[in-house]
């Protein structure tokens, strides 16, 4: 491991000054991602700033009837809190599905947000091509083993997917990434908080870099009666996903009045797609209109050596789990592994 400065702050501006005064300066907080990298040599900050002591861990309802999750509270303490289980389950479902008990109890919701690719070539630098570890190095993914890599979004210099699934659930939500800086406090919206990889794979979200995540706001919203996280997986547990859904639909009877939907594990960020979207609103639930929706997503979907079996795992995962939506059977027991 490389040398490093560590800095305790106590107050968000003091972290924004801490981080700004030097280069390659990291926030620390779960440290669940961040200090293994660290230790395969992946990542090496000149300085670790850490935020654990600020006052972020708040999660509270707002007057328009939308929730804020402060960006330093658990994962674990998320998906159990009683505002996010009645309003959001969706969320709580997707957050379960991810990692480990142990993890979920460390890691926070920023740093769920800024974890990065799980990419075999980005985590061991015994492998010399990665634009996102060595910018201009080229990608060793692309010719190489795909299997988990991306089918959408992805450019000439990277193929690498995003590894959560709470920030698919968010993505679907509409959910509003509150940051501060050195201009001030302002909102990312969640589909625009991570990128695509084009040519400049080593910046996997818009936030800057003197930026630090306040908190997570979620609108009314929260599809509590139709709505689903589905996640297909190798494993049953403690494994990231080939391909998740999460679905939150608003049906009066059959007929679909509003329909949200976001993809994992197939992109460099969570997939929304508001013209697959667009061609539920209005209809009957049925399999033909919900295979529809999958393909208008996946229209521009590329398999590559290894990964191509994603695209028509998508398809059927996205119909599955809008089926299971529309019949308002969610639940984590149908977060399967792959046949
Ligand atoms: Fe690196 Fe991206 Fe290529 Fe993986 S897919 S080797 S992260 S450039």
């Amino acid at each position: 491991m490389t040398p490093f400065e560590y800095q305790r702050v106590n107050q968000p501006e003091a972290a924004v000054e801490a981080i700004s005064r030097v280069d390659h300066a990291k926030f620390l907080a779960g440290g669940t991602n961040l200090v293994d990298l660290m230790k395969s040599n992946v990542e090496h900050p000149t300085r670790l700033v850490d935020i654990t002591r600020l006052s972020l861990s708040n999660i509270e309802e707002l007057p328009d009837g939308g929730v804020r999750l402060g960006a330093l509270a658990r994962n674990t303490d998320t998906a159990d809190h009683p505002l996010v289980r009645q309003k959001y389950p969706l969320l709580s479902e997707a957050i379960l599905a991810g990692a480990s008990p142990q993890l979920r109890n460390m890691a926070t919701n920023g740093g769920n947000l800024m974890q990065r690719t799980r990419c075999y070539y980005f985590m061991d630098v015994a492998f010399p091509q990665c634009n996102k570890r060595v910018p201009g190095s080229g990608c060793g993914a692309i010719d190489g083993f795909n299997r988990i890599h991306a089918i959408l979004g992805t450019s000439d210099q990277c193929i690498a997917t995003h590894p959560s699934d709470m920030c698919v659930a968010l993505a679907a939500l509409d959910a509003k990434v509150h940051v501060a800086g050195p201009m001030g406090a302002h909102f990312i919206a969640m589909v625009d908080f991570h990128r695509l990889p084009e040519n400049t794979p080593q910046r996997d979200t818009n936030l800057n870099a003197n930026e630090i995540v306040t908190a997570l706001e979620l609108p009314a919203q929260g599809f509590t009666k139709n709505y689903t996280y589905l996640k297909i997986r190798d494993r049953l547990s403690y494994a990231f996903a080939l391909v998740s859904v999460a679905v939150g639909l608003e049906m009066d009877g059959n007929t679909i009045r509003q329909a949200r939907f976001a993809l994992g594990g197939v992109a460099h960020k969570p997939w929304r797609d508001t013209t697959a979207e667009a061609a539920l609103n209005g209809q009957a639930a049925n399999q033909d209109i919900f295979t529809r929706a999958a393909e208008l997503l996946l229209r521009d979907a590329r398999g590559y050596e290894h990964n191509a079996f994603k695209i028509d795992l998508a398809r059927r995962t996205i119909v599955r789990a809008l089926t299971q939506a529309a019949q308002g059977t969610p639940q984590s027991q149908s977060n399967k592994k792959i046949a």
